[in-house]
């Protein structure tokens, strides 16, 4: 039966979703602000349907996207990742109006969404993690049990907003001068960010590395992993590049981790896809870290050593479908890498390139590569949306040859108009530790020698006017 299906988000997961919603041979309705006019996932969808002038208001407005589902008769709201993704509202108002959520229930999200309730759930099912304070209390007694906490396990700690995400909210704190005057901070931050000024206390681990398992789990008791990825490679707790499956070497390890996300995604009663994230220590002690309830952007890399289409499966999960395959048909195949292609200038704090034209779109191809982007030629790349053009992601049978074929690739690429990544992830693949597969959340305090690159504008000037002439008149070489 054919099912119509609202895609709640706009950038490369709308069309990411889109194309699945497609193969399927269901009905993909997008929803749009003015800002994105110009997008691709409206021109791909079935139909499309305009929001509002926004920017990210709209994207934002339950009540506007439940009215346009219910206008245009939709059977399911996929929400990607970003915007109302992990909003527990959106999710219960969808199943107030009979609505399919393309996601956990609106229970199971509030809960993991709060991280402090999320570890009290962990912690009850045995789950390991790193000593932490329940939220602090406001005022001045919550600095006292903040200070107490640090006394107790040693400073540095991690100030984190309970409500917190995408790498925001979190403060690693040194001593009790700085506790004291960023306490106050933190919480006022907490409350204009997500609205919840509650913050806790966690221990930190030191450089650790980045570790989630990608869960997939069906309505009717069957919960399985798909391996492991690694997302230690951040900027300011954000993450720039991912890696499947992790290139730790003691297999029973990552088994052992594996086997704990299964046990958490049960014990926080979790259906549909999940990943659950870990830190791993110098000593390989792994920790629990939270669940994200919904696609991550990362999801191809683990696609790509699997073969599972994690995007088609979500959809026939949520249509009430069981898991198609059982644990050991899981299997890992080689390495993958993907690396988030920013509309940024990493030479200058990673500014924002918003506003500019893509006057050359050149993207490289052949065996292994995946491209999930939403630009073309001619595409202006909106200022008020978040800078991700692109996520260029490799498979190879082994690492060398992944780290391989993504330099070709990276060196292939010519995005023309807003600085990009590129210049800088090309240093990255040429940098030792990384080829080593050495590398924890530390890694670019470690290698500020990766911002030093001069990219060859009279290189990409000549490249682009040739590209120019032979795409005359052609404005998308974008291959949907
Ligand atoms: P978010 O919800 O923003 O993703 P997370 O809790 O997942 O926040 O943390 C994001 C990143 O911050 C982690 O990948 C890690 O690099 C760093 N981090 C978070 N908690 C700790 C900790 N206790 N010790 C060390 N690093 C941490
Ligand atoms: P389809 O939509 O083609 O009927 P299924 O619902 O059977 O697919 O499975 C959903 C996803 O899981 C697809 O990406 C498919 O490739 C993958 N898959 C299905 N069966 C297996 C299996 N035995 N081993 C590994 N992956 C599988
Ligand atoms: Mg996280």
């Amino acid at each position: 039966m054919k099912k119509k299906i609202l895609v709640a988000n706009r950038g490369e997961i709308a069309l990411r979703i889109i194309r699945a919603i497609q193969e399927l041979g269901h009905i993909a309705v997008a929803v749009y602000e003015t800002p994105d006019n110009a997008a691709l996932h409206i021109r791909v969808a079935n139909e499309a349907v305009w929001i509002g002038d926004g920017p990210r208001v709209d994207y934002l407005d339950i009540e506007k996207i439940i009215t346009a589902a219910k206008h245009y008769n939709v059977d399911a709201i996929h929400p990607g990742y970003g915007f109302l993704a992990e909003n527990p509202d959106f999710a219960k108002a969808c199943e107030d109006n009979d609505i399919i959520f393309i996601g956990p229930s609106s229970q199971v999200i509030r809960d993991l969404g709060d991280k402090v309730t999320a570890r009290r759930i962990m912690a009850e099912a045995g789950i390991p993690m790193v000593p932490g304070t329940q939220n602090l209390t406001a005022a001045d007694a919550g600095e006292q049990e903040a200070l107490e906490f640090a006394a107790k396990y040693g400073y540095p700690i991690m100030l984190k907003a309970t409500s917190g995400g995408g790498g925001r909210g979190i403060r690693l704190i040194e001593n009790d001068e700085q506790l004291k005057a960023e306490y106050p901070v933190a919480r006022a931050e907490a409350k204009a960010a997500f609205n919840d000024d509650n913050v806790y206390i966690e221990k930190v681990v030191i450089r650790p590395k980045h570790v989630e398992v990608q869960i997939m789990a069906d309505r009717f008791g069957t919960t399985v992993h798909l391996g492991t990825r690694d997302c230690s490679i951040q900027r300011r707790n954000q993450k720039l590049v991912e890696i499947a499956p992790s290139l730790i070497k003691d297999q029973s390890l990552l088994d052992e981790i594996c086997d704990t996300a299964v046990k958490a995604a049960r014990a926080a009663k979790y259906f549909n896809a999940g990943t659950v994230e870990f830190l791993i220590d110098s000593e390989m002690n792994y920790y629990f870290m939270e669940i994200n309830t919904r696609v991550q952007v990362e999801h191809t890399v683990t696609e790509m050593v699997t073969g599972i289409d994690i995007v088609r499966t979500q959809i026939k999960l949520a249509l009430g479908k069981k898991l198609a395959f059982a644990q050991d048909d899981v299997q890992i195949r080689g390495y993958a890498i993907e690396m988030r292609i920013n509309a940024e200038d990493p030479q200058n704090d990673f500014m924002p390139e918003g506003g500019k034209t893509v006057s050359v779109y050149r993207s490289p191809g052949g065996y292994g590569v995946r491209l999930d982007g939403f630009v073309y030629q001619g595409f202006t790349v909106p200022e008020v949306y978040d800078s991700l053009l692109v996520k260029l992601t490799v498979h190879g049978f082994s690492w060398n040859e992944t780290v391989d074929r993504l330099r070709r690739c990276l060196k292939n690429y010519n995005i023309t108009g807003p600085k990009t990544t590129i210049p800088f992830y090309l240093n990255l693949v040429n940098e030792h530790d990384f080829q080593q597969g050495d590398f924890n959340t530390s890694y670019l305090d470690n290698h500020p020698e990766l911002f030093d690159y001069k990219v060859d504008a009279s290189e990409v000037n000549k490249l682009a006017r040739l590209i120019a002439e032979i795409h005359q008149k052609k404005e998308n070489t974008y291959a949907i």
